[in-house]
């Protein structure tokens, strides 16, 4: 997974395009196996194509929330951030600040930790 929780992206296209946020979840895709999945042989496998994350403030949707009889509930219309695709956005480096894609190096204990390809510092 090139993105993790905590992690500063950058939104590279959509209405959001340029905004930059937080990550506060990623979802990782899982291949829909219906048959296996229901004989229990096999737990489905993931989908890196349908990988995405959630990122404070970007792509907010509109949602209307009706009183469900809990009074700590808000009601009325609230905003609220929507998954985004993975592919939409791009990692922004700790050290150079800038968007970047990302490499991996393999430590000599075996770690694989990510570095930024702009200015090859490590980003974990
Ligand atoms: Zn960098």
């Amino acid at each position: 997974m090139k993105i993790k929780k905590g992690d500063t992206v950058e939104v590279i296209s959509g209405d959001d395009k340029g905004l930059r946020g937080t990550v506060h979840r990623v979802i990782p895709g899982r291949r829909v196996l219906r048959r296996r999945a229901q004989k229990g042989t096999r737990s489905p496998g993931s989908d890196h194509s349908r990988d995405r994350v959630v990122v404070s403030g970007i792509n907010l949707v509109k949602k209307h929330q009706r009183p469900t009889g809990d009074v700590r509930t808000q009601v009325g219309i609230i905003e609220r951030e929507a998954p985004i695709h993975m592919s939409n956005v791009a990692l922004v480096c700790p050290h150079c600040q800038q968007r970047t894609r990302v490499g991996y190096q393999v430590l000599e204990n075996g770690e694989k930790i990510r570095v930024c390809k702009r200015c090859a510092q490590t980003v974990d």
